[in-house]
């Protein structure tokens, strides 16, 4: 079978880097180089997609290419994300195999754009009817409804994903989704030259003056203290406009016009919750009070200080908004009738934030940077090691090629006893005087041997005379790239306290929604039970995502960012190189390129082919494998083309499996 032009055309480069000669780095990123500015920007490794963002739009997500790759072999047509999603979608159709498709890559990279592609170009192949297409719309609309509620502007990306979404789908029906993770501090505080969430500046810019009126808010940003001003106006964003998108779509997923009041209602009162201000009042047994009092002058909180009243106030807020996300996503998942309970084969499609450094790190860095840590940690496991595991468990011969295994910075941050995790939880719950600094000195200690751990503060530091790591600071030294955390805020924001007499007091708010979000408030359900911190809710979600992942057959959209200026046409060579270095592309490539593109137990590939070949069909009798053996032999396939392992066939280039199917297909 002869190799398709559109994979070995010297004018785009090579469409699959497994067949680049010579291979080196120079060779990989000239070749990606070379399609970019020819406006290919996908390219394979093996079933691996890379995608570098063209921050332009490119003509070819067309219903029309949508037919072109349905029901196509992987390696026929130019590299396309539809092929992976086409090939992900029959596997879960024809072999019944749980799929799941992992974006990975840095914050603007192209992850959520690359999510909605899959997305859309499965709905457009799967199962058809009125019913379903209803649905599908719904489930479509719903990401404009979820980046109004849960993307921000951030100095990589004008509108950053800031939360884990998970969409799932069954054989022929889209089914539910998920969210986790919501990074809530930015509710309250955003980093300089950023955003809150869109929805804020969406309904100042975009309701009506009677809506506004309704809502009790004003059209200027400015009056409002939870809005950062520097950076309120995204170029090309137009917010008026895409709040008619977002109620549009909210009516399409099946909000009410009472309930989409509610949510907006719950949002106006997360803005004006961060105009609250308190003044000491009184001094009672030498203390400030400070008190919020409802419109007839009953008291009803009192702080003892002021800075206390304010850090329960920002708590509130973070929860309110935080557990409105939640809500949406329940109630998107009621309308579009997520049947949960039947378990059938699904396809999840997985869409993170990326990867970030920032000049200041905090926190929320740490988190999202520990998320992408383990989900190279997957890929790894699955594409590095698993096959070549493999081959040596089939006692196939075997050169092993070397790769960093990040699982020693995943341990460093989550191991149980020595994590960084476990020290802030243990920090938070110690009794007595608790600061950022302690919660250092403990890290210190700790990790200070650690090699992908620097601090200058301990005795034994390797950092001592390092002027650029302050003292109040730790570095990371990440699969991608050194990352340095300020540690103050860590405390407070693990520490994550809503006030039990804030949560009563919105329970008993008169509005159904507030208080359906939160049940906790209901005196009768009082729980003296610490709520778990930030991080150990974080660290379980991801654990419990990551185990999840790992029972379902894995596909790989690698994205890649080409520049640092969000433009078109600009491929920056060392900042391409950093990504294909530390996402172990080039190991990718040699692992795949020394290994077997496909393999199969000898009784399953018998019993597809023994029809191709007089003497295993119809009944072969004797041990699989010699029927394998004849079956191959008659076929004439070249022996170099294949392996035998232990209990599977190895078959080096997937064009014979094609040919296989073809010759299935003629009889
Ligand atoms: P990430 O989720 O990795 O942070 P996004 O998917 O939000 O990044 O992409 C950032 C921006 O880049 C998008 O808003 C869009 O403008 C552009 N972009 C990404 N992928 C594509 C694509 N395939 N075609 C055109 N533009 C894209
Ligand atoms: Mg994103």
């Amino acid at each position: 079978m002869e190799v398709k032009t559109s994979l070995l055309d010297n004018m785009i480069g090579v469409g699959d880097m497994v067949l680049l000669e010579p291979l080196s780095e120079d060779s990989f990123i000239n070749n990606l180089k070379k399609r970019f500015d020819h406006s290919e920007i996908y390219t394979y490794i093996g079933s691996v997609v890379v995608s570098i963002n063209p921050y332009r739009p490119l003509p070819i997500y067309s219903p029309e290419k949508v037919e072109e790759y349905r029901n196509r072999n992987f390696y026929e047509l130019s590299p396309h994300i539809f092929s992976l999603s086409d090939e992900a979608y029959r596997s879960l159709r024809d072999q019944d195999k749980d799929q799941c498709i992992l974006i990975t890559g840095e914050s603007g990279a192209g992850k959520t754009e690359a999510s909605k592609l899959v997305m859309s170009y499965v709905a457009a192949v799967c199962g058809k009817g009125a019913e379903v297409n209803q649905v599908k719309e719904q489930l479509l609309q719903s990401n404009p409804v979820l980046e109004a509620f849960g993307n921000a502007k951030t100095v990589r990306n004008d509108n950053s994903s800031r939360f884990v979404k998970k969409m799932l789908w069954q054989k022929l029906t889209p089914m539910t989704l998920s969210l986790d993770l919501l990074e809530k501090s930015r509710v309250v505080k955003q980093p300089r030259g950023e955003r809150n969430f869109h929805i804020f500046y969406q309904i100042l810019s975009g309701a009506s003056e009677d809506m506004l009126n309704k809502l009790k808010l004003e059209r200027d940003f400015s009056r409002y203290n939870y809005l950062s001003l520097d950076s309120a106006r995204v170029n090309g964003v137009d917010d008026a406009v895409n709040f008619r998108t977002v109620r549009n779509a909210m009516q399409i997923v099946g909000f009410m016009d009472h309930e989409t009041q509610s949510i907006l209602e719950v949002v106006a009162a997360v803005l004006k919750l961060g105009n609250i201000e308190f003044k000491p009042e009184s001094r009672v047994n030498g203390l400030d009070e400070s008190k919020i009092k409802d419109k007839n002058g009953k008291m009803i909180l009192v702080f003892t200080l002021a800075l206390v009243a304010y850090y329960a106030r920002d708590a509130l807020a973070k929860n309110l908004y935080s557990r409105l996300f939640s809500w949406l996503v329940t109630r998107i998942n009621e309308s579009i009738k997520a049947q949960t309970k039947v378990r059938k084969k699904v396809m999840g499609v997985l869409d993170i934030y990326g990867f970030e450094i920032f000049e200041d790190n905090s926190f929320e860095q740490f988190i999202i940077n520990y998320c992408n840590e383990k989900l190279q940690q997957i890929f790894i496991e699955l594409t590095l090691k698993e096959e070549q595991e493999e081959y040596i468990r089939e006692d196939i011969e075997w050169t092993h090629i070397e790769y960093f295994n990040n699982a020693i910075i995943c341990d460093l941050i989550e191991n149980n006893q020595t994590g960084i995790l476990a020290m802030l939880d243990e920090e938070c719950l110690r009794p007595g005087t608790v600061t950022d600094d302690t919660f250092l000195e403990k890290l210190n200690q700790v990790c200070a041997t650690h090699q992908h751990f620097e601090s200058r503060m301990s005795k034994c530091s390797r950092f001592l005379n390092d002027t650029s790591l302050p003292h109040s600071c730790f570095r990371i030294q990440h699969y991608a790239g050194k990352v340095m955390y300020q540690v103050e805020g860590f405390v407070d924001k693990n520490n994550d306290l809503l006030y039990r007499d804030l949560s009563q007091a919105m329970w008993k708010a008169n509005h159904s929604l507030i208080k359906a979000l939160f049940p906790e408030g209901n005196p009768a359900k009082i729980n003296l039970k610490r709520p778990p911190t930030a991080g150990s809710q974080f660290k379980a979600s991801v654990a419990t995502l990551m185990k999840n992942l790992q029972t379902k057959n894995p596909n790989y959209i690698r994205c890649i960012k080409p520049n640092d200026k969000k433009a078109a046409h600009i491929f920056n060579e060392a900042l391409v190189c950093h990504q294909v270095r530390y996402l172990g592309l080039l190991e990718n490539v040699r692992v795949r390129r020394a290994g077997y593109a496909f393999r199969q137990p000898y009784e399953l590939c018998l019993e597809r082919y023994k029809m191709l070949c007089k003497q295993t069909w119809p009944h072969w009798r004797g041990p699989a494998r010699a029927g394998v053996e004849v079956l191959f032999n008659e076929l004439e396939i070249p022996k170099e083309e294949y392996s035998f392992g232990r209990s599977k066939i190895f078959i080096r280039n997937p064009r014979t499996l094609f040919k296989l199917e073809d010759l299935r297909k003629q009889r």
